[in-house]
């Protein structure tokens, strides 16, 4: 299955772009060869710093990461110092700072675990946490994204240690997975990058991370890097209609999605790019089901049954609540959790892939610029096969733009209501806050232009 669905993908990829494609296995060793070169780089010193913003909830979670391996005297002092900036923020989305002078006397523990070898907090801060981030600003070298997102496996989570993943394996993996993203308008690894930081944003930022244990967040992570890789710039009904390699090894039944969990799996068995090579047979298995779970459920065909399950559950919480630090409850916990991690580990994905719609109006806008032309291509691609073309991918009638309003107020809200319930309180209302005024944007601009208007025109 896997060999197939790397044939497809060549194939495709000749299709659009019309040049020479080498291949999965002509891309593997070009890629590792230009990855050696950047190693070291990716094992560069972190900068100290001397203060740090943030929220107390990130803040707390990352201290308490140092638990396992700080005297218990020094580690008390530290979280003291932590909870006493909690206390002044007022609460667990409360922004904090400090200075060194909070932490005085224990400076040298709050610096190795902020910003220690494999901890290059401030770092990774500075890169991925940023709450303007706008993807269109990455994707330009390969290895630089993948030696940024590498060092989020690090902190404020210690996935690396936990699952004993090697460093030069995980650039290299990204690397490989970003270059095999295809060059759409919108389905590019920038857009990839774009829901890895949402993701990641979600759980350490955004406080998520509470409802989940540490093999999930790996899962979450993992599959959102790879969630679109080969994608053709294609919906998976234009798949089906023509009859295309990937519907007929799929059978139909989300083509598109299944490619790209089959991409991401067949990856792992090239030689030094198993990123998940330090998991046991149980927990490598558990977490192929999750992430294949994840991926699948991007297929926006299922988002309506998805969101009426998500709100069902939700509205339940006060006879049955969602169970918090299960990381730290032990295999009971875990067990009692279990439905719902799987289902909140599909919500996070999910609401990441259309999380361009919750970010600020001037990065959102670009990106359905961007998403309008991938429809559009498509549209021109069904014109000359003389097929049906649906209203907004034909660009001589209508546009993504014109529906965009409601799109964001019907389908989009929808999910991410329930969505912002497991995060910061601060993070979801600023979340809703762009939503609400991106919809209003497009509305605004469907009045003045009425419905044909296109986005590139008018942003
Ligand atoms: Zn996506």
């Amino acid at each position: 299955m896997g060999n197939r669905a790397f044939a497809v993908l060549k194939k495709n990829r000749t299709d659009k772009c019309g040049d020479e494609v080498t291949g999965m296995d002509g891309l593997i060793p070009q890629k590792l060869r230009q990855l050696s070169r950047s190693e070291s780089e990716s094992r560069r010193a972190v900068p100290r710093h001397s203060n740090w913003v943030g929220s107390y909830a990130s803040l707390a979670t990352f201290v308490n990461e140092c638990q396992s391996w700080l005297p218990e005297e020094r580690y008390n002092k530290l979280m003291d110092a932590v909870d006493d900036l909690g206390t002044r923020s007022g609460g667990i989305s409360g922004a904090v700072s400090y200075d060194t002078a909070h932490f005085e006397g224990h400076m040298d523990d709050f610096n190795s675990v902020m910003f220690g070898p494999t901890k290059s907090y401030t770092f990774v801060h500075r890169k991925l946490l940023c709450t303007d981030f706008d993807c269109l600003r990455v994707g330009k070298n390969l290895n630089m994204d993948a030696s940024t997102i590498a060092c989020a496996f690090a902190c404020p989570f210690d996935l690396v240690g936990k699952y004993s993943i090697d460093n030069a394996v995980l650039v290299r993996w990204i690397a490989t997975i970003a270059s095999m993203y295809l060059d759409n308008p919108y389905h590019s690894w920038r857009h990839a990058y774009d829901v890895f930081q949402f993701s990641y944003f979600a759980l350490s930022e955004g406080a998520g991370s509470r409802f989940f244990n540490y093999h999930d967040m790996l899962a979450l992570m993992i599959s959102a890097i790879a969630h679109d890789v080969g994608h053709t710039g294609t919906n998976n009904s234009f798949l089906v209609q023509t009859r295309s390699p990937l519907a007929l090894t799929y059978n139909d039944r989300s083509p598109m999605e299944n490619m790209h969990a089959s991409v991401l799996f067949e990856t792992l068995t090239k030689p030094g790019l198993n990123v998940l090579s330090g998991l046991s047979t149980d927990a490598y298995t558990k977490i192929r089901a999750k992430m294949i779970e994840a991926i699948l459920a991007t297929d926006m065909a299922h988002h309506f049954e998805f969101v009426d399950q998500l709100t069902a559950r939700t509205s339940h919480t006060s006879t049955k609540p969602f169970l918090l630090n299960v990381k730290f409850g032990g295999e009971e916990r875990e067990n009692a959790s279990r439905a719902d991690r799987r289902m909140l580990l599909t919500a996070f994905l999910h609401t990441a892939d259309l999380g361009h719609t919750l970010r600020p109006w001037d990065v959102h806008k670009n990106l359905v610029v961007l998403l309008e032309e991938e429809f559009f291509l498509q549209g021109d691609r069904q014109r000359d096969l003389e097929m049906n073309i649906m209203p907004m991918m034909d660009r001589t009638k209508d546009s993504v733009a014109s529906s965009q309003a409601f799109f964001l107020e019907k389908l989009v809200r929808p999910l991410v209501e329930p969505f912002t319930l497991f995060l910061s309180v601060d993070a979801g209302i600023q979340m809703l806050a762009n939503l609400e005024d991106n919809a209003k944007h497009w509305a605004k601009l469907l009045e003045k232009h009425l419905s044909l208007f296109q986005a590139y025109v008018f942003t």
